[in-house]
């Protein structure tokens, strides 16, 4: 076994692709990675790093936990990716749920974190354990609401002025919840991963290069695939990974392997608000019924007055028809033509600005001023890719259901790290890798990177893709009290745990 010759095809270049492709190289395996697009982390948006699923009342402690786990590991896997900035959630006023009830699950998750930084001080990543979240009261937010606006926050109260300067206080119940969950900017990715790869000599990236035919071969995968000039190739592998997003049942249908799972289209607008392009804002959440008219919403700043805003109802970010399953006959869900145009060819004028004007008026009850902004540009949308046949699944990463084969179904980003993990480990158990090379090798891309460089790459990649430059910016860098990055200790150990929890081994 020679961890050189090792020859392993990743399908499909988003976050799941490159995770994996960034992981494995680094270990010395040579990698391909085919991608149909033109460039890489080109799917569905992301924006939240669910650093403890507070977005989701409905899931269980166990995925939030897991989440928070994951997250910690995505900051410290992809520093350069997190906007660090905190979340404010609030419950409407007319909400059946209190606050009250959110309290223990936030205390779970800070005892968890507090666990998580004794046992590996890298751990900390999301600020002082003290202050994974705070209360604001109606008094506290009263007093604050006379302070006067900082530019850059520095006190988690710097970040409450500008809440307490717009949002409407009769319409949501006290306290607010300030919380840890930061943003995620994918342009900065899609940038970062390029730039990394160029410095990566096992890496083949194949871009605007679509997988059409996989088949096993004398022993191995032969993977055939159509070039940018339309050609037909075949190559062979001795590893293959699945990361085709919402079309992973695609890749399985061509192994004739069946599963279940579920696909579901969404979206979310970009609007900008003028008045406040100066001004920096936490992430708000506004806690709701999914699928009903008053279902959460979710207002999402980026800098220059950019906000992306989602609402979790059928007028704007769900579509009725938008969640399907697979079926006896195929692994792949098959979404309505009409949400397969809106991902290939893009969206008509008409649904954008009338989807994007019912996202604004979602949120203005709550910050009235908010009424006056407009569309931003095209909205944010794809379609993902959720294992098995609950819907409200938040945390999945991978699995092996045949031989030499890996098959990546993450439904947030924050898994990818573990996912990537999970794969090295079975190219292990499958003897295609050294297994000291777990405990030895130093996984961190980032080392070789110029912030300049990756900035200008973002921004240049965001209007590439049509949206406004400045998206391709973050808000806020590391802060002060955030640890620098360092890497576990024993890798394999580490894993060897992860995969006996997880189901994975
Ligand atoms: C509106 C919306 C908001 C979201 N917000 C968040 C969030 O805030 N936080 C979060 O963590 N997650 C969020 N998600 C989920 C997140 O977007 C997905 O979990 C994630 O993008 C999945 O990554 P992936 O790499 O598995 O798939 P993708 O990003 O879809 O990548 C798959 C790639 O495979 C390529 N491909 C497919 N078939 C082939 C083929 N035959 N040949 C070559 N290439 C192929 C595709 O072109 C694509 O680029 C959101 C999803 C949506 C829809």
């Amino acid at each position: 076994m020679n961890n050189r010759t090792t020859k392993v095809a990743i399908v499909g270049g988003g976050v799941a692709g490159v995770t994996s492709a960034l992981h494995l190289a680094q270990m010395g395996i040579k990698v391909t990675l085919y991608e149909k697009r033109t460039s890489l982390v080109d799917g569905p948006p992301w924006c939240h790093l669910h650093a403890g699923g507070n977005l989701y009342r409905e899931i269980s402690d166990e995925q939030c936990v897991t989440l928070l786990k994951q997250s910690i590991d995505f900051v410290k896997f992809y520093p350069y990716v997190v906007d660090y900035r905190p979340t404010v959630i609030a419950l409407p006023a007319e909400d059946r749920g209190t606050v009250k009830q959110l309290l223990p699950r936030l205390e779970l998750l800070k005892t968890e974190y507090q666990n998580l930084v004794s046992l590996d001080r890298s751990n900390k990543v999301l600020g002082d354990i003290e202050e994974y979240y705070r209360l604001y009261s109606l008094e506290k937010m009263e007093i604050l609401k006379t302070r006067s606006i900082v530019d850059k926050p520095k006190t988690i109260d710097d970040w409450m002025i500008p809440v307490a300067k717009n949002l409407d206080f009769d319409t949501v119940q006290f306290p607010l919840i300030l919380v840890q969950e930061y943003g995620l900017n994918m342009f900065r990715l899609a940038a970062g991963s390029m730039l990394a790869f160029g410095n990566l000599p096992h890496v083949n990236i194949r871009t605007e290069t679509t997988v059409e035919d996989i088949e096993k071969e004398n022993g191995k995968w032969k993977v055939s695939y159509r070039d940018k000039q339309h050609q037909m190739h075949e190559e062979h592998f001795d590893y293959l990974i699945n990361a085709a997003g919402f079309k992973t049942g695609e890749i399985d249908d061509m192994l004739g392997i069946h599963t279940e799972r579920m696909v579901e289209f969404k979206a979310s607008y970009i609007s900008k608000w003028d008045a406040k392009s100066d001004i920096m804002f936490p992430e708000i959440i506004f806690h709701g019924e999914r699928g009903t008219p008053r279902g959460m919403a979710q207002f999402t700043p980026y800098p220059g007055g950019y906000f992306q805003l989602h609402g979790m109802t059928n007028e704007i970010t769900l579509d009725k028809e938008g969640l399907v399953k697979s079926s006896a006959t195929s692994a792949q869900p098959v979404l309505q033509d009409k949400l397969i145009k809106r991902i290939d060819e893009g969206w008509d004028r008409e649904t954008i600005h009338e989807r994007t004007q019912n996202s604004i008026k979602h949120v203005a009850p709550f910050i009235p001023a908010f009424a006056e902004a407009k569309v931003g540009s095209k909205p944010l949308f794809g379609a993902q890719q959720i294992p098995g046949d609950d819907p409200t699944l938040r945390v999945a990463e991978v699995s092996f259901p045949v031989d030499d084969y890996a098959r990546c179904e993450i439904v947030k980003v924050s898994s990818s790290i573990d996912m990537a993990k999970a794969i090295a480990h079975n190219l292990v158990a499958q003897g295609h890798l050294e297994s000291d090379v777990l405990d030895h090798c130093v996984c961190n891309h980032t080392d070789l990177m110029d912030e300049r460089e990756l900035n200008s790459h973002a921004q240049k990649i965001a209007t590439q893709r049509g949206y406004p430059s400045i998206m391709g910016k973050r808000n806020v860098e590391k802060p002060p009290g955030v640890n620098k990055i360092e890497r576990i200790h024993n890798e394999k150990a580490y894993m060897d745990s992860r995969c006996e929890q997880r189901h994975w081994a």
